[in-house]
């Protein structure tokens, strides 16, 4: 069954596009088929995998808007069962013109909706914003991974996210659950980053996931040359973090790490 995941913190530069990309890739090295979505405008996933965000005459502010479908613009990465919705600027102009529309909340669910059977997993990469785009892919998914940092004020930021979280339970998407907190930029040594982590665990308890994503520069070098950390530098601690992270993603989920009709060698 196809599970849609929207990684989401309203809060910018915490991890979402790094923990997008690189679990994303991560799943699709399971064998997983996966469809990565960047609905944010700064389009950083799609450049974070080697695509272009710019210059298509359709894109996906015209899927949003119901004027043209999903598999129109449906990338397909080389060498890999990673497909991927390519982001655009113009982005915001869906937001804006979501907002006079009927059942706005709704777009892009509807728009995934004729896609669904064709992936495992479903990532999409929310802007840093609780606005029309981000509530669309609350929307459209059964899960959310809340990536963050363990620094003063992280779970102050949450309450904000989690309340749009219930609120969306409560109307347009009954089945949506937090899936899991991540740490990311998570620096073991650090007693602030282990205060936080502890108060973090004491209000999300066993929805924490044990990887913690450290920092690490490969992880961030690899945007630069349009690779998954694991294309970029396969051993490094930051790939090493993130297929732990989707090795724990498919184990929550009760999936078998091997996908179906594969025995784990
Ligand atoms: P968001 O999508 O939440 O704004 P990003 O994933 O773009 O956050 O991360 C913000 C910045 O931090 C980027 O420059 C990214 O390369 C860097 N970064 C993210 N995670 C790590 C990490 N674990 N180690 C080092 N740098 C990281
Ligand atoms: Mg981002």
């Amino acid at each position: 069954m196809t599970r849609v995941i929207a990684i989401a913190n309203q809060k910018g530069g915490v991890g979402k596009t790094t923990t997008t990309v690189n679990l994303a890739a991560s799943l699709a090295a399971m064998k997983r088929r996966i469809l990565l979505v960047d609905i944010d405008p700064q389009g950083n996933a799609t450049t974070g995998v080697g695509l272009e965000k710019h210059g298509q005459a359709v894109t996906l502010t015209d899927v949003l808007l119901g004027e043209a479908h999903a598999t129109d613009i449906l990338e397909e990465l080389p060498n890999s069962s990673l497909h991927v919705l390519p982001g655009s600027p113009d982005v915001t102009t869906a937001e804006v013109k979501l907002m006079s529309r009927e059942r706005r909340e709704y777009h892009l669910r509807d728009a995934l909706a004729p896609l669904l059977d064709n992936y495992d997993y479903i990532l999409i990469d929310c802007p840093p914003s609780l606005n029309m785009l981000t509530v669309n892919a609350l929307v459209a998914a059964d899960g959310v991974i809340i990536p963050m940092q363990c620094e003063y004020y992280a779970l102050e930021g949450l309450s904000a996210l989690v309340g749009t979280i219930e609120r969306i339970t409560q109307t347009a998407n009954p089945k949506l659950q937090v899936m899991g907190l991540v740490r990311t930029m998570y620096d073991p040594r650090s007693n602030l980053a282990r205060d936080v982590s502890e108060q973090i665990h004491a209000f999300f308890r066993n929805k924490v996931y044990n990887t913690a994503i450290p920092r690490n520069i490969r992880l961030a070098e690899a945007p630069s040359h349009g690779l998954s950390v694991l294309e970029y530098d396969k051993g490094s601690r930051g790939a090493l973090a993130y297929l732990a992270l989707a090795a724990e993603v498919l184990r929550k989920d009760g999936s078998k790490l091997a996908p179906e009709g594969e025995q784990a060698g």
